[in-house]
């Protein structure tokens, strides 16, 4: 017996649960295919941003009340910004800036949105996709913007094949927080302290039948680790390639709930300004525009944060889909447009001399994408993979498994604590 747990994954729900394991006592080791800790939460500091904080993943706290980040890093004196305090928005509809009135309109239509969701969620079906909402709306002009925000900006998600109850259960309402030297880096820097990661060790198979005195058996790049019991917290996108292989199989309920967690896809843009105009934007100025065509990308644009002199556009699920695996040009192309499609010929000046900056989270083999999201009719399945296997031996942790919080880090860290834990009673 080498150690009595293994944690697989050094990102945030590795970290959490490794802490966890720490302060319980117990005898353990965690393994990172890569050559940093944090995983999907990662500060950068690109050349083409001047050297400035850039968070390829994760950028807020959402959910701020409840999210369990919050106070871990106040009681590490870390201080925090108030998104919601000082960001600003502007809407475009066709080729103006909306009106106090369409604004007004754009406000209340949120509330027709809920109220259709809602009913849509107390009805009989057993589950309707969330694009179902939008099409009880046919006549209202600003349906379809509310989806884009929905389903492909924050759940990173196309409409079409999200779970409508699985989204309402994992509404992100409330505050967001921002870390001015970048949420991945202050996360790497809180929760990775003191915890000895093997980086550069990936797994390649485990098994965990109970065979012999140890119970798992985890192979990796760096050798065979036996334990009594073994936390995965690799993303469903990661499971799904097969890439670490289950002697015996995973039983089918926990195969199914990994197969109904797809994982969705952001790409974030930045370019940086390359002389003093600021297009007229406040610094934290949210730049959407109304869509009244799903064949539309789903693009937000967050200008100036923190006062940098670079914007940073989201593109959503299947405009980033179609994206992946192109060169990072065409996604800063598909930006330049949409940018020169607001502010006209006066964007191109501004960016003209800018190195993008493309995040490629489908194409890295240790994520394979965003965040994972469930198919409709699919809604339990969160619940489900955290179902213990093999009597404990076996646990999914991460952020999919989150049946509330999913595709956040707050979500990522309350899975590791509780798979900690339960490993920890398995391994008695
Ligand atoms: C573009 C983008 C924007 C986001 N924005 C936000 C946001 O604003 N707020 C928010 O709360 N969340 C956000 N998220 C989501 C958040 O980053 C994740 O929910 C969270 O970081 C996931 O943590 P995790 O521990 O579950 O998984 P991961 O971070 O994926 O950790 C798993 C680790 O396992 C490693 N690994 C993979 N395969 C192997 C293997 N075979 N052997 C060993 N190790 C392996 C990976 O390298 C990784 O480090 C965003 C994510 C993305 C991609």
């Amino acid at each position: 017996m080498d150690v009595d747990i293994v944690v697989i994954g050094a990102g945030v729900a590795g970290l959490a649960a490794s802490a966890r394991l720490r302060s319980l006592g117990r005898r353990f080791v965690v393994i990172e295919a890569g050559n940093r800790i944090g995983g999907r939460a990662w500060t950068s500091r690109p050349p083409g941003l001047g050297g400035l904080p850039f968070d390829q993943g994760a950028v807020w706290l959402h959910a701020a009340e409840r999210n369990p980040l919050v106070p871990v890093l106040a009681r590490a004196g870390v201080p925090l910004v108030d998104a919601e305090a000082v960001r600003s928005g502007r809407t475009r509809v066709g080729n103006a800036w909306a009106t106090a009135e369409q604004s007004r309109d754009y406000d209340r239509a949120w509330s027709r949105y809920m109220d259709v969701a809602g009913e849509m969620l107390a009805g009989p079906s057993a589950d309707a996709r969330l694009a179902d909402v939008a099409d009880e709306l046919p006549g209202d002009p600003w349906a379809l913007t509310i989806e884009a925000w929905e389903g492909p900006i924050i759940a990173a998600a196309p409409a079409a094949r999200l779970s409508l109850r699985d989204w309402s259960d994992n509404q992100l309402s409330g505050g967001n927080l921002m870390a001015r030297d970048g949420l991945g880096a202050l996360l790497a820097r809180v929760l990775g302290q003191d915890i000895d990661v093997r980086l550069g060790t990936e797994a390649t198979a485990i098994a965990w039948d109970g065979g012999g005195p140890s119970g798992v058996a985890v192979e990796t790049t760096g050798g065979t680790i036996r334990a009594k019991a073994c936390i995965v917290t690799v993303s469903t996108g990661v499971l799904q390639t097969g890439a670490i292989r289950f002697i015996p199989d995973l039983p089918a309920a926990t195969r199914d709930s990994i197969d109904a967690l797809p994982m969705g896809l952001a790409t974030k843009v930045a370019l940086r300004a390359s002389g003093e105009d600021r297009l007229d934007l406040p610094a934290f100025c949210t730049v959407d525009r109304q869509i009244r065509d799903r064949a539309e990308p789903a693009v937000l644009v967050n200008a100036w944060p923190f006062g940098r002199d670079h914007v940073v556009a989201w593109i959503g699920a299947d405009a980033a889909l179609d994206l992946a695996g192109h060169g990072p040009e065409e996604a800063a192309a598909l930006v330049r447009d949409h940018l020169r499609n607001l502010f006209g010929a006066r964007a191109d000046r501004v960016f003209a001399g800018a190195e993008p900056v493309v995040t490629r989270w489908a194409e890295d083999r240790l994520f394979r994408g965003a965040y994972a999201y469930a198919l409709p009719g699919h809604a339990g399945a969160r619940r489900r993979l955290a179902e213990p296997v093999g009597e404990g031996r076996l646990l999914f942790a991460g952020e999919a498994t989150h049946p509330t919080l999913a595709g956040t880090v707050g979500g990522a860290y309350l899975t590791g604590l509780a798979a900690a834990d339960r490993a920890a009673a398995a391994s008695r």
